[in-house]
């Protein structure tokens, strides 16, 4: 299993992070202020997705750092979480306004390659800190079709945000990741190669196939295999036998995601993936990929907070069962998505699973997709133990 690094010394800080995932954060216009003067920090690119309610007149950085876990920048409004610049302390301050209770938030510095390289700016995206990743095609078939997931935002993000690349080369990503790996030693422990699909999804899958192929050289060009992995996040082709080509991809892990448990959730969130693929299928493509890359280093991504606890709890186990790694990421409301700028899950119910998820870990030896860098997710947190540690009782709703 690969290692984890996750090792903060307060023992409230998954809980603090899942409730600051729960209501999103509220910014102190100094936060404007903040990002105006503070050149380095990883300013948040909208590639797919947009989980901030209402256009602002300064970027805001993508993720921060709070009680040594990477936490998601989300704001939909009103919560209980304010960000603030301490302009004094030279410090960016979370609160919880409701108990008073204040920590540390740190920046994310920038990658240095973005600074430097144009192609890589628009190309690719430094995401929780750790990961190089790629998005290509910036487009889905779904929304042609009008039967895109109900939470996702892809389409409208992308036109809001048309500045970067809407299809990427393996020569792009070789070049970026070698780049990035030389330019910027140490930051990046994974790649990531996601999309949206296209509608010949034989050909959609090979295109993420080969871009992995083309980031495995690059690592393993600049001796970093052992240490930097490779991640995919794509529909299953039609035709099984492709999910063979992943064989030879060093250190790889990948993901079909099937959103929700529930069968009846499926075709309700997920229109498009039931109509033309299937549940079933998914779940027989991913017992395939299992068995082509090894126990759990095939993933299924169950969003926490769409459906009831216990069917995430119960898909979570299922996957398990089947050798498939569940990721658990927290729902969040992205506006441009046809759910928008909606209700925010309850606290206790987000709660329920981050404990099922910590039984879950102690039984198996399933893996988080994202090692330390997950900004919506809470599988390495669950890995690390964290969420064996009592609730704090001020974090109650
Ligand atoms: S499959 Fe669903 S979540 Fe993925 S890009 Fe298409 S519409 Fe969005």
């Amino acid at each position: 299993m690969e290692d984890s690094k996750i090792a903060p010394t307060d023992p409230a800080a998954a809980w603090v992070k899942l409730h600051v995932l729960a209501h999103g954060i509220e910014f102190d216009r100094s936060v404007s202020e903040f990002v105006s003067t503070e050149r380095s920090v990883a300013l948040r690119k909208n590639f797919y997705n947009n989980p901030v309610s209402a256009a602002l007149d300064a970027p805001i950085p993508q993720e921060l750092r709070v009680l040594g876990l990477i936490v998601g920048l989300n704001s939909y409004g009103r919560s209980p979480w304010r960000l603030t610049w301490e302009r004094d302390a030279l410090t960016l301050s979370l609160e919880n306004q409701e108990t008073g209770t204040r920590y540390a938030a740190d920046i994310i510095p920038d990658l240095e390659l973005f600074a430097e390289d144009a192609e890589a700016q628009h190309t690719a995206n430094l995401y929780g800190g750790a990961a190089l990743a790629f998005f290509s095609p910036r487009s889905c078939y779904f929304f042609a079709d009008d039967s895109q997931c109900h939470f996702c935002s892809l389409a409208g993000t992308a036109r809001e945000t048309p500045e970067y690349q809407g299809w990427i080369s393996d020569e792009q990503v070789g070049r970026i990741v070698r780049l990035a790996l030389e330019t910027d030693p140490g930051r990046i422990e994974q790649i990531m190669i996601v999309g949206g699909n296209m509608r010949d999804l034989d050909r959609g899958f090979s295109h993420h196939v080969s871009l992995a192929r083309a980031a495995a050289e690059a690592v393993g060009l600049v001796g970093r295999s052992d240490a930097v992995s490779v991640h995919v996040a794509t529909m299953p082709p039609r035709d099984l036998t492709l999910i063979g080509d992943l064989s030879e991809i060093e250190n790889l892990h990948v993901m079909f995601n099937l959103e929700v448990w529930n069968p009846d959730n499926f075709v309700r969130f997920c229109p498009g993936k039931a109509k033309d693929y299937g549940r079933s299928r998914m779940l027989s493509a991913l017992e395939r990929l299992s068995s082509t890359l090894g126990e759990f280093r095939a993933h299924s991504l169950l969003i926490a907070g769409l459906e009831e606890p216990e069917w995430t709890c119960e898909g979570a186990r299922a996957l398990a069962q089947i050798g498939v790694s569940p990721i658990v990421n927290v729902y969040h409301s992205d506006r441009d998505s046809r759910l928008g700028i909606g209700p925010r899950p309850a606290f206790a119910d987000l709660a329920q699973i981050a404990s099922a998820l910590h039984d879950l870990y102690q039984e198996h030896e399933v893996q988080p997709y994202w090692r330390h860098c997950g900004r919506n997710s809470i599988d390495a947190e669950a890995q690390a133990g964290l969420f064996g540690s009592p609730m704090p009782t001020n974090l109650t709703v």
